[in-house]
């Protein structure tokens, strides 16, 4: 180990900062941040520490730096352009024992800083001993969408009960087991989602549970949206939560490589069609979650899309609520939005399209029962889901209301998905088009004016 990483307490305390460019500005709002009194010596300073200096939150002195600057000094940074300056600056804090770390050549100084996630009270500091600052901020950029900021909250409340945690647990392995049951347990996600009074009386109920041995209910119902098939395209929190949950219940538009992103010792249930034919009906999957979440699970049910857009998510919930299981929903990038963007045609433009509507293209006794004249609207793009089979009923009645023959239509099979394949048409020929087709389902249709921009905007190419 080259260097040793520590964190110091600089509240307060006076530091002296050589420079007064952008490079000397970064470091004195991070020294700001953590509390310092920091002493700025420049010839000139850059607009954004001449306004610190106005605001009053830093010292300045015009001039040059000198050897009677570094009394009381706790820690130097030398960040001027000048190598040789900031070489003398060096020299002399070594020399009086100060640490200082010079911005341009870290070898120079005593110390070096790293690259830093800030979740406070939980930081994390990256270094790669100065070997190579781009990989530390790689690294930094990895784990900043790693760690949600909800740390720094999920770290507040820990730091609030640890004195009652000493109280509670005299005993040292005690006290380190609850924090671990706690830590593993539904009060994260709490705090994630931002519900912070649950996880304070969750917590409050633990230290009595804790106290006369009882069990901890932690059932919870996830409702995860895994959007159009892309794993890339997940939420944080989706993944998340699919990676600490103890069962999966699963449908059919959940990809494969999505499915491997779970957590490897999961129960997984498939609840969709296909396989056997006919799919588990929408009630008994609603009394399943409900079921397993009394059990004591934490239950990710895993849907293709956005859970609340043609997801039947609604009704998934209704029977949580009803029964009395705690859930959460988790929104996510719906096959509309996904097929847009990979096949290149924007939902609305400016020249094209003022409105945009979903709707189900879903055959029901061959026909669908939609408000065919609220659809069939100049200017407005209609997106229909589950609409391949329906797709010659749609075009006839779209005409049949209003729409020109040649108005475009795409279809956007396995969108997001390597194998994604768009079909463009007219009304009038797109039936016949896909007669003799290959196109597999699951296939978004879209219709109207902004399909025309599919050929010059076309990018996604698997
Ligand atoms: N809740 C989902 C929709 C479920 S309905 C969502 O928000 O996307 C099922 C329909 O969604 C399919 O019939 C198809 O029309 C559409 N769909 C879902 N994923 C798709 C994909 N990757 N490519 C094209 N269409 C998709």
């Amino acid at each position: 180990m080259d260097f040793l990483p520590i964190f110091l307490d600089i509240k307060n305390r006076p530091v002296l900062v050589v420079g007064g460019g952008n490079v000397a500005e970064r470091k004195v709002s991070l020294l700001l941040d953590a509390g310092a009194d920091v002493t700025l010596i420049s010839l000139s300073l850059c607009n954004s520490l001449q306004i610190l200096y106005d605001e009053g939150q830093i010292n300045f002195k015009k001039g040059k730096f000198s050897k009677d600057d570094l009394i009381d000094k706790v820690l130097v940074i030398a960040a001027t352009d000048d190598h040789a300056v900031n070489e003398s600056i060096s020299q002399l804090s070594n020399a009086k024992g100060v640490p200082v770390n010079v911005v341009d050549n870290p070898e120079l100084g005593s110390f070096i800083m790293p690259s830093i996630i800030d979740r406070s009270p939980v930081q994390i500091a990256v270094s790669t001993g100065g070997s190579s600052p781009v990989l530390a901020r790689t690294l930094r950029s990895k784990l900043e969408s790693m760690i949600p900021s909800a740390y720094g909250r999920l770290g507040k409340l820990m730091e609030a009960n640890r004195e009652k945690a000493k109280q509670v647990f005299n005993n040292v392995d005690e006290r380190k087991k609850f924090w671990e049951s706690i830590l593993s347990g539904p009060i994260v996600e709490m705090v994630m989602a931002g519900q912070n009074e649950k996880a304070e009386a969750y917590l409050e109920q633990a230290f009595i549970n804790a106290k006369q041995q009882a069990p901890q209910e932690t059932g919870e119902v996830y409702l995860v949206g895994a959007g159009p098939g892309d794993p890339d395209l997940l939420t944080f929190r989706a993944l998340r939560l699919m990676q600490q949950s103890d069962v999966v219940v699963y449908d059919r538009l959940v990809s494969k490589q999505i499915l491997d992103m779970v957590r490897r010792d999961a129960e997984k249930i498939y609840v969709g069609k296909e396989r056997s034919n006919h799919s588990v009906p929408q009630e008994d999957i609603n009394h399943l979650l409900a079921r397993l979440g009394k059990e004591g699970k934490r239950v990710c049910r895993l849907k293709g899309g956005d859970p609340f857009i043609f997801g039947r998510g609604g009704e998934e919930i209704e029977t949580l609520m009803e029964q009395g299981v705690a859930f959460q929903v988790v929104p996510a990038i719906t096959a509309a939005s996904g097929a847009s963007s990979y096949a290149g045609i924007p939902l609305t433009h400016r020249d094209y399209s003022q409105s945009v509507v979903f709707a189900t293209g879903h055959l029901k006794d061959g026909s669908m029962n939609l408000n065919w004249s609220g659809l069939a609207q100049p200017n407005q793009t209609i997106v229909f889901y589950m609409g391949l089979q329906g797709l010659p009923v749609i075009c006839k009645e779209l005409i049949a209301h209003g729409l020109p023959e040649t108005t475009p239509i795409a279809l956007v099979q396995k969108a997001t998905r390597p194998d994604q394949k768009v079909v463009t048409g007219t009304l009038k020929t797109m039936p016949n088009d896909i007669y003799n087709s290959n196109i597999k389902p699951p296939t978004l249709i879209i219709v109207g004016n902004v399909v025309k921009l599919h050929e010059k905007l076309n990018w996604y190419k698997g």
